[in-house]
């Protein structure tokens, strides 16, 4: 056997005064009947509870209800396994929270059966504070984090909608238009059915302005565009601000002749405001319109929109106020 470097007597000597100066509480327990009995604890485990004396039963240290439940889990386990175990506890004495880490080792006779359990705890209550501390900082950098990344959705929204949004009108502008085009056309063309182009123009609007200037010009065209909006209600129709007075919708899936009663329709609603146009001879703000529709798969865009612009060119020219088809 391995020379000890103490001699039993000094070893013993060394045993006491671990078990009385340690600041960590040692405590050896017996198991009886379902139940644990303190044998003896050390001054530190009696500082931190005197209960904890010789003779003292676990069931009545719970009873005191400073112990959280599950405590005894602990020990029956090391009674069962036979085997080291350690765990955490997190009782309240005189109104304080600790936290502990406790160590259990079952001392075992040479029948293999668990006489004793010896037990020590270490106090972690002082890393308690800084670790909830740390915890709502956590939480509140979670909440910061989830707060800014909103912030910058929301404005990355506003940008995408900046940018294809008309300042003046909030209908979509031309950029968006030109882009719903192109995808709309591949989609009729794709599903063989038609797609609907109107070409929208203020008329006299040069006249509106001198007569009642710019502000007023501005505002005609906001109620103008709300007509528009009104009129293009599915969810695939498109209205936009294509430029200055000038309008388009985008109606997929209609043919001709429906696109030409909404174009009527728009037209109707226009002059039904009554805005005054003194200056011309309607008296009144009067809006002409172009209807073209895709009918070949070789249309593309720029024809479609030529049709249209044709066909508005036609209604001015037929005295304004009307709309008409492409020939
Ligand atoms: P027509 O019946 O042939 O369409 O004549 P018109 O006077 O409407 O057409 P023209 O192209 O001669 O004039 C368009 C006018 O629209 C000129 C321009 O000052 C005005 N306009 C364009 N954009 C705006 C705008 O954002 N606000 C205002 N108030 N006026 C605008
Ligand atoms: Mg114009
Ligand atoms: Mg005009």
């Amino acid at each position: 056997m391995k020379q000890v470097p103490f001699n039993p007597e000094e070893l013993n000597l060394f045993f006491k005064q671990l078990w009385k100066k340690s600041l960590n509480p040692f405590w050896i327990c017996k198991p009886i009947a379902g139940d644990f009995e303190m044998v003896l604890a050390n001054p530190a485990a009696l500082k931190l509870d005197p209960l904890q004396k010789p003779g003292t039963k676990f069931s009545e240290l719970i009873a005191t209800g400073k112990y959280p439940d599950g405590i005894l889990d602990g020990y029956h386990k090391c009674l069962a396994d036979k085997l080291p175990l350690e765990f955490e506890q997190t009782p309240v004495v005189n109104g304080k929270e600790y936290l502990f880490r406790t160590f259990l080792v079952p001392i075992v006779n040479d029948n293999d059966e668990v006489t004793h359990i010896w037990g020590t705890s270490h106090n972690l209550t002082d890393f308690i504070d800084p670790q909830r501390e740390l915890l709502m900082i956590n939480q509140y950098l979670d909440a910061k984090v989830q707060e800014r990344t909103e912030q910058l959705n929301q404005a990355m929204k506003r940008l995408e909608k900046l940018t294809i949004t008309d300042e003046l009108t909030q209908l979509a502008n031309r950029r968006y238009f030109d882009d719903a085009l192109q995808k709309e056309i591949a989609r009729a063309k794709r599903n063989n059915q038609p797609l609907a182009l109107i070409y929208f123009d203020i008329d006299y609007f040069k006249t509106f302005n001198d007569t009642y200037g710019h502000t007023a010009g501005d505002k005609c065209l906001k109620r103008v565009a709300q007509v528009l909006s009104h009129h293009a209600q599915r969810a695939a129709d498109v209205v936009a601000r294509y430029g200055g007075e000038e309008f388009v919708m985008l109606l997929p899936n209609l043919n001709c002749q429906q696109a030409l009663q909404v174009a009527e329709r728009v037209r109707t609603e226009v002059a039904g405001l009554r805005i005054p146009n003194q200056e011309t001879e309607a008296k009144v703000v009067t809006i002409s319109a172009g209807v073209a529709v895709i009918k070949e798969s070789s249309f593309n865009a720029d024809t479609l929109l030529k049709l249209a612009d044709n066909a508005l060119y036609q209604s001015k020219s037929n005295g304004r106020n009307c709309s008409l088809i492409a020939s």
